[in-house]
Parts: structure tokens; C-alpha cells; sequence
């Protein structure tokens, strides 16, 4: 379904314009007793659980490849059905747009023939970025769990929250922290290995360089 009640202009509200609508908003609301209340916190079901063991094992098999160890499944609420999983692929990619969740989605959508997936959940390891968020609010998510959060990165809570912005016609309260210790060491020892290796690699380059300046 098309929604109607939208608001497209042609050019950027004015300062008077955009307060003038700000205060709107905020009688509107007020009013009709609909003033943003934070959500209540919700727990994560015995299926979030094993869909976000799912996602880290392929947060793992990314680790393994070289990719930020991220990982993220598109499940059906009502069968816990597989419709579509991933974990990064930038790297191998060269995508920016190569998150896990944003690659889920797109395969639990092509899956079931519609981008609406109102009737599905999503497990991730990491609060979601911006453009993932975006997308998840796009595709209608019913449900977002999420383990790691990502205090520079993340839109889901961290930097704002895109999943729970009440100027958006959708929104999904995420629910944080789901086998978050698990998610966030997999994170820190995948950058630790990192640092380690490039500390290494400059140590090597420089005894290589010492080596040849002798000779
Ligand atoms: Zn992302």
C-alpha cells in the first residue's frame, strides 16, 4: 500500500516555515497525547536468541575471510524460517554498501517477492549504521535485535535512533544487547589480531630495510 499523507516540497523549509511546522508537530502531538515517550523495553524471545547464534556464526566464517566480523539473519516471526542471512562482504566486495544486514534484507525480500517484510525479524551482531537503520525502517522490519553496540557508528541508540524516530511513519524499537558480550569480544579480538599483525608487518618492513642498508 502507497501512503498518501505525505509531504514532498521543492525546496528546504525556512527557518520561520520549520519552526512554524516544529511547533505544529509539537501541539499536534500534544493533543493528541501522542508526545514521544521512550519504548518499553522489550526481551529478547528464545528465537532472537538462536536466530543471533546464527548470526554469529557467520560473523565468524566473515572474520575468517578478512571482513569485519559481522553478521546478520532476515527471519519470519511466526516459523522462525531462514529467509535470508549474511555477514559483511565489503571487503571482498569493495562495497560500501556490503553490511550483513543491508545484504539480509535484500535476500529475504527477493525471497518472499516483496520489499515489505512485516512479518519478520532481524538478529545482528552490531547496532546498526545509519544506512542499515534506513533500511530496516524501509523494509517494514517487525522486530530488530541487535548484540554489540557501536558507540561511533551506531543508529540505532548510540549516534540516534533511526529505528525509533517518532517523526518516521515506521518504527521498530530494537532490543540491545542480545548475547552482546559474545558479539562485542568477537569484534575486539578480530581489531586486537589486527593491530597485532600491522604492528608485526612494520617491524618486518623495517628490519628488511635495516638488513639492506647494511649490505
Ligand atoms: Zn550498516
Amino acid at each position: 500500500m502507497i501512503g498518501f499523507e505525505r509531504d514532498f516540497q521543492p525546496h528546504p523549509p525556512g527557518g520561520l516555515a520549520m519552526l512554524r511546522a516544529r511547533m505544529r508537530d509539537a501541539f499536534v502531538m500534544l493533543v493528541a497525547g501522542r508526545w514521544p515517550k521512550p519504548s518499553p523495553p522489550a526481551q529478547a524471545s528464545p528465537l532472537d536468541d538462536r536466530m543471533m547464534q546464527r548470526a554469529l556464526e557467520l560473523a565468524r566464517a566473515s572474520a575468517a575471510q578478512g571482513e569485519v566480523p559481522v553478521g546478520a539473519v532476515v527471519y519470519r516471526l511466526s516459523t522462525g524460517e531462514i529467509l535470508g542471512e549474511s555477514g559483511n562482504t565489503r571487503e571482498r566486495d569493495n562495497d560500501p554498501a556490503g553490511h550483513a544486514e543491508l545484504l539480509a534484507i535484500r535476500t529475504a525480500a527477493k525471497h518472499i517477492g516483496d520489499f515489505r517484510l512485516h512479518e519478520c525479524g532481524l538478529a545482528v551482531t552490531l547496532e546498526p549504521c545509519a544506512m542499515c537503520a534506513g533500511a530496516i525502517v524501509n523494509a517494514r522490519l517487525q522486530r530488530v535485535v541487535f548484540g554489540a553496540w557501536d558507540a561511533k557508528a551506531g543508529f540505532a541508540g548510540s549516534l540516534g535512533n533511526l529505528l525509533d524516530h517518532h517523526r518516521l511513519n515506521h518504527r521498530v524499537p530494537p532490543i540491545a544487547s542480545v548475547r552482546g558480550d559474545e558479539c562485542a569480544t568477537l569484534l575486539k579480538d578480530f581489531f586486537r589480531d589486527l593491530r597485532t599483525r600491522e604492528k608485526q608487518h612494520r617491524k618486518d618492513a623495517k628490519s628488511t630495510k635495516k638488513g639492506k642498508d647494511q649490505d
